[in-house]
């Protein structure tokens, strides 16, 4: 049986260097309310994305921005010409996230093109790095900006896009070293990405709970957002008898029970989510009149989001029929799944076999920048345990040995498809 440690003869990434990386890299942004903040195109965004070109660099390894702000990594002389076995994740991070979602598969991506820097034997496809920008979103509201550059899929531009306080993406692009006049120059030419593959934290409890220690992702979910408007009559509380009311917030409690139902009893989708919830004119003595909510639903399958959409549609008709208030409905967001390669899956596998690494298969509930690739390129996605199934908080945790064990599954994942003979 393997070792699980290491095979023989091949080479392997630095674990020292890996677990460092990824401690100094949770410095930068240090919240002070505890976790990491570094919201895309912040300032500690930016000294982020520096601390991973400064460790490239010194590696003897080409580090650049493109025009979107992607920090693409290069062995020396790499040959530009050969499609890229192109690696990576993002490294901001939403409010007081943890040290891991993105930031992990940046860097062991990073020790894997240092690796083969050093590696002699010719390999089909160049192995690259990539920090895709603004994955998150949490400071200017278009999450995957990076990764839809480099797919050539980017509606919006670094103009239309604004932060909170009303400043354009303009100036943070630029000093990020991005170019906010040329931002399409970063979509890459088609066939010129081999495969991709990212490695990332589950974020979820399945490895966990079932003791296996590298996750083969079979693809990511769809999702649709819905923004719901209830619309009552608002009236005093004292005054207007229970039967002549048509109050908004009753009804969208209904609403609240019949989104959960769609997941859990009527199982028409795999998730079902209401985040967000406000109350108009949300005073303690006046009926509410106006209610307003945001459904967030996810299925790996398409039909199956299409399915829940029209559950989602006639539920909502029933309530407002039941209630004699109108419900307003609109989709404001509709995000593709996508499923991971069969032959990048099988690799995986292989890879996490022969390290002795137990492997299962499952779908990721989270979005990634593979999601954006899919459409141009052959994705792979290798999971590593989450502690508690946690993250996007200061908790998030995974022991230094899966880390490790993720970043040689990587590895040994982008040399099996990059050696004519893999051995
Ligand atoms: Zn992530």
């Amino acid at each position: 049986m393997p070792s699980p440690q290491r095979s023989t003869g091949l080479p392997d990434v630095d674990a020292h260097r890996l677990l460092t990386r990824i401690r100094e890299l949770a410095k930068i942004g240090a919240d002070p309310r505890g976790g990491v903040t570094r919201a895309g195109f912040s300032a500690a965004d930016r000294l982020g994305i520096a601390y991973v070109a400064d460790q490239a660099r010194g590696a003897g390894l080409e580090a650049e921005v493109d025009q979107a702000g992607n920090l693409i990594v290069r062995r020396p002389n790499a040959d530009r010409s050969r499609p890229a076995v192109l690696m990576g994740s993002h490294l901001d991070t939403v409010v007081q996230a943890g040290p891991l979602d993105g930031a992990y598969g940046v860097l062991a991506a990073l020790d894997v093109v240092q690796v083969l820097a050093g590696y002699q034997e010719p390999l089909r496809y160049e192995p690259v790095a990539i920090a895709f920008a603004n994955e998150e979103g949490a400071l200017f509201p278009c999450p995957f900006w990076g990764s839809l550059a480099v797919s050539g899929r980017l509606e919006r531009t670094a103009d239309d896009l604004v932060d909170r306080s009303g400043c354009s993406l303009r100036e943070p692009l630029r000093a990020i070293g991005g170019d906010p006049d040329a931002v399409a120059a970063a979509k890459w030419r088609a066939g010129s990405i081999g495969a991709y593959l990212e490695l990332h934290i589950e974020q979820g409890p399945a490895l966990e709970g079932t003791g296996n220690r590298i996750g083969v992702v079979e693809g990511i979910t769809g999702r649709t957002v819905f923004s719901v408007t209830v619309h009552g009559a608002a009236g005093h509380a004292g005054t207007v008898p229970m039967d002549y009311r048509a109050d908004a917030l009753t009804t969208a409690a209904r609403v609240v029970l019949a989104v959960e139902e769609l997941a859990r009893s009527q199982e028409v989708c795999t998730v079902a989510t209401v985040g967000r919830f406000q109350i108009e004119p949300d005073v303690t003595n006046v009926i509410p009149g106006v209610v307003r909510m945001t459904i967030d639903v996810r299925d790996l399958s398409p039909q199956r989001l299409r399915g829940a959409e029209e559950a989602l549609y006639a539920a909502l008709a029933t309530v407002a029929t039941d209630t004699r208030t109108r419900v307003q409905v609109e989709v404001t967001d509709r995000i593709t799944g996508a499923v991971t390669d069969p032959g990048l899956r099988a690799t995986i596998r292989a890879a996490a076999d022969e390290l002795g690494l137990p492997s299962l298969d499952l779908p990721s509930g989270a979005g990634h920048d593979a999601q954006m690739i899919a459409p141009v390129a052959p994705i792979g996605m290798i999971f590593v345990p989450s502690e508690g199934g946690v993250s996007h908080v200061p908790e998030e945790n995974t022991s230094d040995d899966d880390l490790v064990a993720g970043a040689r599954v990587l590895l040994r994942t982008a040399m099996r498809i990059g050696l004519d003979d893999p051995s």
